[in-house]
């Protein structure tokens, strides 16, 4: 059984992470290793900000671990919201917010086109850097449909799909979404 740190506070995640990566793993937490502080997350990139995450983790446990960072990426805001995308509609704005400033922002607008990419920066015990892509291609629906998943889900049609990510079962979504293409590649790494 081999240990790693995964650089988050967010259990729904840790726990969407364990289950892919199996039983040969044992993953432990920010809390599981005692750091309780707010971790920074100011770079201008979502690499820069897995690497700042899994780095602050590792100088302090001298431990492997990894960090990962998502944004959603929109064509015609060439990018955006991107490293944004948690806080788009401000601080302490909900994703009700965030997706409602997204449809204004797009409202009248054709191209759609948009990816969700995650990035995961991952440290090994000698503290050498390794990073991982997971992206999923789609577009920006006009209005809302669906309940099951988080953030921008009810308003993000994945290509070759005639329904959002919210109206997608759990298990269908994490056949192919940007998190679990990083994972993926990052688990195939781990078990090479
Ligand atoms: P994080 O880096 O994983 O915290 O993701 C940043 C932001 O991207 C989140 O606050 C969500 O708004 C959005 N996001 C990340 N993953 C997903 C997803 O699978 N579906 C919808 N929104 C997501």
């Amino acid at each position: 059984m081999r240990t790693l740190i995964f650089a988050t506070g967010n259990k729904h995640k840790a726990d969407e992470v364990q289950n892919f990566l199996g039983e040969g793993f044992a993953l432990l937490c920010l809390k599981d290793v005692g750091i309780t502080e707010d971790i920074p997350e100011n770079e201008p990139t979502l690499e820069g900000n897995a690497y700042q995450k899994a780095k602050y983790v590792f100088d302090r446990t001298g431990k492997a671990c990894f960090a990962d960072d998502t944004g959603l990426e929109v064509e015609v805001l060439n990018g955006g919201p991107g490293v944004h995308t948690a806080r788009y509609a401000g601080d302490g704005k909900s994703s009700e917010d965030n997706m409602a400033l997204l449809l204004k922002n797009l409202e009248g607008v054709k191209n759609r086109r948009a990816r969700f990419r995650t990035v995961i920066a991952y440290l090994d015990n000698n503290g050498r850097v390794f990073e991982f892509e997971g992206v999923v291609t789609g577009v920006i629906t006009e209005k809302k449909s669906g309940s099951e998943g988080f953030g921008y889900d009810p308003i993000f049609r994945p290509d070759g799909y005639d329904k959002t990510f919210a109206e997608l079962p759990l298990s269908e979504k994490n056949k192919i979404s940007h998190r679990a293409r990083a994972m993926q590649k990052f688990l195939e790494f781990l078990n090479k």
